[in-house]
């Protein structure tokens, strides 16, 4: 099924709760690949009805941001999402999502000021806002979302936790291309040249993992070797390479317990996230 509209949206997930029915919701901005499909076999797992919504939140997009170009085909999505095991796509417009000037937004705070938050402003406030309207108009048992934004992970567990809201926040691990590539919408993007110098990204995460498995602990050796490793490749334009804390998001300087990767970089106009999560002694 596909449904346009919030009304509908609502009084299926009312009928199918009534029915006894657990629900999975799988937000997503379209354009759907094989990471967005992993959360939806995921959730069909899980749970007796899969709602995917396909939503292109302008919200969480500044002002030089890829809103207007951002890749959409709602029809393959449609199939897509479907033969993943998904029951209902919410594809609501954006006079449905934001009929009039918004005066409310939900804003967290110390989780959102580095990584994305730093470079990206008001983007968090955006996707958390965009996404508590998701829970409030879709009440389900479970949300899905991927490791592959890890940072957003963080930041949505952690309103739900102060917020009350009532539904479980499930991590999905990153899915890759053969070649290591993490998926993302924005891979379209890239040109043949640009999408070898993609690479990297994972490359660079490998050579950091390979060193701390051979005892390195300081975060700056670590920060150091992925950015020169980076920096030989001309196309790519750093953003930014940290370490943090997993459950705190705070810089780290000596690797301790369990530690986030992350990084984000500009190839050419497409800026792309990468991280790996690590557990050290
Ligand atoms: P997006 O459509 O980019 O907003 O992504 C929707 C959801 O799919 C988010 O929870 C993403 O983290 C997740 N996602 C995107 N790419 C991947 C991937 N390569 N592996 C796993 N999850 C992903």
């Amino acid at each position: 099924m596909l449904f346009h509209y919030i009304k509908e949206t609502r009084l299926y997930v009312k009928e199918q709760k009534k029915l006894g029915k657990s629900i999975g919701l799988v937000p997503t901005m379209g354009y759907l690949h094989q990471g967005h499909l992993s959360l939806i076999k995921k959730a069909k797992a899980e749970n007796d009805v899969v709602v995917v919504s396909v939503f292109i939140n302008p919200i969480q997009f500044g002002p030089n941001d890829d809103f207007e170009k951002y890749p959409r085909d709602l029809q393959r999505d449609y199939n897509l999402a479907l033969d993943a095991g998904a029951d209902l796509l919410f594809n609501p417009s954006l006079e449905e999502m934001y009929p009039e000037k918004s005066r409310s937004f939900v804003l967290v705070q110390e989780l959102t000021d580095n990584l994305c938050g730093a470079s990206r402003p008001g983007h968090f406030q955006g996707v958390t806002t965009v996404v508590s309207k998701l829970f409030n108009i879709i009440p389900a048992d479970r949300a899905y979302f991927g490791m592959k934004d890890a940072q957003q992970v963080a930041v949505i567990t952690q309103m739900v936790k102060d917020l009350n809201f009532d539904i479980e926040i499930v991590p999905c691990p990153i899915i890759r291309e053969k070649d290591g590539l993490a998926l993302s919408s924005r891979n379209v993007y890239l040109n043949n040249k640009e999408r070898q110098s993609a690479l990297l990204l994972s490359q660079s995460l490998g050579k950091a993992e390979e060193l701390i498995k051979q005892g390195e602990r300081t975060a700056e050796i670590i920060v150091d070797s992925i950015t020169s490793f980076l920096e030989k490749d001309p196309n790519c334009n750093i953003d930014y390479v940290e370490i943090v804390d997993f459950h705190t998001l705070k810089d780290l300087k000596i690797l301790k317990n369990k530690v986030l990767i992350a990084l984000a970089v500009k190839i050419g106009k497409t800026r792309l996230l990468d991280n790996i999560v690590m557990e050290v002694e």
